[in-house]
């Protein structure tokens, strides 16, 4: 049996009348570019989130840059975020000047540490003028969660220090469209906690376009305002241009595609999570929560929709590398999210990160494993893999016996 990590095309079967519909309007009528179809997918966005103003852009990556230079962040300022992401989260912090301070998380949720935060806010001083400064003299200007696998950051905790430090928290968002942090009555979606906070429909995250595409979602008019001007390379009126944006636009195309998506996407994410519900069953009732951790859910208990949207089930093994290959004998798709720390790669060894800095960021780095999830994966194709799972690590206990076998 083949089970890939990812499979687009039932979902695609569903709605691939609809999609060739509104394609087929937008060729009709040649207007491609921050249109209707874009002005009706930011106004739905926002009233799904619950947020204030919602801009589309051409990315994910592009959000965290168009926001990162709106808010003026760039040389000689300090971004605190996580080293356990994907690239874009510290690439885009570098890309406008400023410095990624890459912080360890929490070996539970795989999410930026609260307390690692706090341990380097403590380094940092305060300057008479009010601005927080790091021991290179950098002004620290935002802390930057990253909502892991589609699970929301400890918000209270990191809101708490950013309130306290006086420095605003960008959300990337990327991974957790309409996963829910508990609140106090309620529950507050990913992007809406923090200043600002950005979201990507690459194809494979759980709402994806049918190409690039990205959101930002604001509570604050001043900001969102100047981020929509930045979409457009800081143009306003037409062709006076106040400050240095980019093209950050999103199109037609992919904002039409997103419309006829976003409907389902809170039964998708249901779906996600009774998959993870039988991978949680299996591996307990065959005893190997042992030998492979299983994501954490800190949040089931409190009565959210989407306490966890399960944008990828993310297991741990001291023995990652082996299953790993014995999955992939089996015809099994998995992934490694993240092989390295941002802190570990090459194209930030300028900033002089050590092995053993990040300790969890590296062990997780080492141990984790993507497996299949998808809202039409089978229960079926689930128990294969549990299977699979389950002779690699029984047979694990013969290989002495053969070892020796074969020696003789
Ligand atoms: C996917 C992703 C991005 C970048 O999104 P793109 O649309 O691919 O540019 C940024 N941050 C995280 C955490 C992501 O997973």
């Amino acid at each position: 049996m083949h089970v890939p990590l990812l499979d687009l095309s039932e979902q695609h079967r569903a709605l691939a009348e609809p999609l060739r519909a509104e394609i087929d309007e937008i060729l009709a009528t040649q207007n491609f570019i921050l249109g209707p179809k874009v002005e009706a997918f930011e106004s739905a966005i926002a009233r799904y989130c619950g947020a204030k103003h919602a801009i589309g852009v051409s990315s994910g990556t592009d959000a965290l840059l168009a926001i990162l230079m709106a808010m003026e962040i760039g040389p000689g300022d300090a971004v605190v975020t996580t080293a356990f992401t994907f690239f874009a989260t510290g690439g885009c912090v570098a890309r406008v000047g400023a410095r990624p301070v890459f912080v360890d998380i929490d070996p539970v949720t795989y999410n930026i540490s609260p307390a690692a935060i706090e341990s380097f806010l403590a380094k940092c001083a305060r300057q008479a003028d009010g601005r927080l400064v790091d021991d290179g003299g950098r002004t620290v200007r935002a802390i930057m969660p990253v909502h892991l696998f589609g699970l929301c950051c400890d918000m209270d905790a990191i809101t708490e220090i950013a309130r306290r430090a006086g420095v605003p928290v960008i959300e990337d968002a990327a991974q957790a469209i309409g996963a829910e942090y508990p609140r106090q009555g309620g529950a507050a979606q990913a992007g809406t906690m923090g200043l600002v906070g950005s979201f990507s429909f690459y194809p494979s995250k759980n709402l994806g376009a049918a190409g690039d595409a990205g959101l930002i979602l604001s509570n604050d008019d001043e900001l969102a305002h100047k981020i929509r001007i930045c979409r457009q390379h800081g143009m306003e009126p037409r062709y006076f241009h106040h400050f240095i944006g980019g093209n950050f636009r999103l199109d037609e195309i992919q904002a039409a595609v997103l419309n006829v998506k976003l409907p389902h996407l809170n039964g998708w994410s249901a779906a996600r999570r009774r998959v993870a519900d039988v991978y949680r069953e299996e591996f307990t009732r065959r005893g190997l929560t042992k030998q492979v951790r299983l994501p954490a859910e800190p949040f089931r208990e409190r009565r959210l929709t989407n306490h966890h949207i399960y944008h990828q089930f993310v297991v741990a093994t001291e023995r990652r590398d082996e299953l790993r290959e014995h999955l992939t004998h089996q015809q099994i798709g998995t992934a490694i999210y993240y092989p390295l720390g941002l802190h570990q790669q090459q194209c930030f060894a300028y900033l002089g990160y050590r092995e053993g800095d990040l300790p969890e960021t590296e062990r997780a780095a080492r141990e984790t494993l993507a497996l299949p999830i998808y809202p039409e994966l089978s229960r079926e194709a689930q128990l294969y893999v549990v299977d699979a799972i389950q002779e690699f690590f029984s047979s694990g206990r013969t290989e002495t016996p053969s070892l020796v076998a074969s020696a003789a």
